[in-house]
């Protein structure tokens, strides 16, 4: 018998079973939205990034549809070469003017923006910081640039500047970089103090904004708006793929950075252009986000709702004493409970009850935790089915 190169395969597949790490896809049927259909079953959702509900909104539909017919359903080609469109420039220009930046750059994806932005401005002789929470394509966008990397205890200023004081003069340059708003905790990071600190040690500061635009700030514009820190210098990247209801990532910052970008960043040169249908659906988003400001009074009200109301039940001390709700300042809500197989079991629980919420489990998270996001479209009796969900599943017998 030859031996079997891929034999590892099935092993590792195993472990992954053993631990109750094991995750595979899930299908839901028909429009996106605040009730979907989850294998058959009608369930309300709380466990989708379209926070405002933009991705099954119709002038989103018939914005792509229309550009669709127009330019046709590919790009063709890379940015530099033949898949530059007028409506990319459109794009650009539009979320450079929501950010209040010099201009901005469009990529295939977030993933594709921290990657490219990230691995452009430092390489091996320079030195990276990174909140311990990061999101995933922070960190591979780091390890891909070569740079030193050093993680940080989640949001703490005297850990980031004990490292800068410590390590920062052996390198050339230095980059900051955090999410804005963490992906599976729903905190915020510090980051006027975080960009007091940079200022401070020389050194440059990327935040991801994927979940906190067309979410925080009066106008929209994410977390730098709402902490008043437009203005300041910073990278900022995001995605068109959570709040924006499309798909797609940027990079918004000064002119020369953007200008560096579009000639060192391989992730957007050797890529193809964004479909013409995801850049017609974001800048149809974005002029929404700009001129209904009401969509995100509505999800706010939801937010200060759910946290009240969790508080108050947290109050009673009923929840069994292994769940432990994380802070929140987002439509983001995190229930730490003991275990992946626990999460799993009371994310199935939950279903049974018609409420879709994610289980999220290691690697993806440091510790297992149900995760509920919040949408604009939700109704106040989407909530109230919620809480009573987490009541029946959380408390003790
Ligand atoms: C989702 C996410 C990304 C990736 O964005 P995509 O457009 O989905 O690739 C990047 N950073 C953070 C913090 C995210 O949550």
């Amino acid at each position: 018998m030859p031996l079997d190169p891929y034999a590892w395969i099935d092993k590792s597949l195993d472990t992954l079973h053993r631990a109750d790490w094991y995750r595979s896809v899930k299908s839901i049927e028909g429009m996106a939205g605040p009730v979907v259909t989850f294998d058959g079953q009608e369930v309300i959702n709380f466990a989708s990034n379209d926070y405002l509900g933009l991705a099954g909104d119709p002038r989103l539909a018939a914005a792509a549809i229309e550009a669709i017919q127009t330019y046709g359903t590919g790009s063709t080609g890379s940015r530099l070469l033949s898949g530059h469109r007028p409506l990319h420039e459109k794009l650009e220009s539009a979320i450079a003017t929501l950010k209040q930046t010099e201009d901005a750059l469009v990529f295939s994806s977030g993933y594709l923006a921290n990657i490219g932005a990230i691995s452009a401005l430092v390489g091996p002789r320079d030195l990276v910081l990174s909140d311990q929470y990061n999101h995933s394509s922070l960190k591979n966008g780091a390890r891909m640039s070569g740079a030193a990397l050093v993680d940080y205890a989640h949001c703490s200023l005297s850990d980031l500047r004990q490292q800068l004081q410590e390590q920062r003069h052996r390198y050339r340059r230095c980059l900051i970089l955090t999410d804005s708003v963490f992906s599976m905790d729903g905190d915020l990071c510090p980051l006027p103090e975080i960009l007091n600190l940079a200022e401070q040690f020389d050194s440059m500061v990327l935040v991801d904004e994927a979940h906190a635009t067309g979410v925080l700030g009066s106008g929209g514009a994410g977390c730098v708006e709402h902490f008043g820190c437009r203005g300041r210098p910073l990278v900022q990247v995001g995605t068109l793929s959570k709040a924006l209801g499309s798909l797609g990532g940027y990079v918004a910052g000064t002119a020369s950075l953007i200008d560096f970008l579009r000639n060192r960043a391989p992730s957007w040169i050797y890529t193809t252009g964004l479909t013409p249908a995801d850049t017609a659906a974001a800048l149809k988003a974005i002029e929404i986000i700009q001129s209904e400001p009401e969509m995100r009074s509505q999800l706010w009200n939801h937010v200060h709702y759910l946290k009240h109301q969790l508080d108050q039940l947290w109050e009673t001390g009923l929840p069994a004493h292994h769940t432990k709700r994380l802070p929140s300042d987002s439509p983001i809500f995190c229930i730490e409970v003991q275990d992946a197989a626990a999460v799993i079991r009371v994310g199935q629980q939950l279903r049974q009850l018609g409420l879709f919420v994610s289980p999220v489990r290691p690697p993806t998270s440091p510790t297992s935790r149900l995760r509920i996001t919040l949408m604009a479209s939700h109704m106040r009796s989407h909530l109230d089915q919620l809480l009573l969900g987490l009541k029946k599943t959380l408390l003790m017998p």
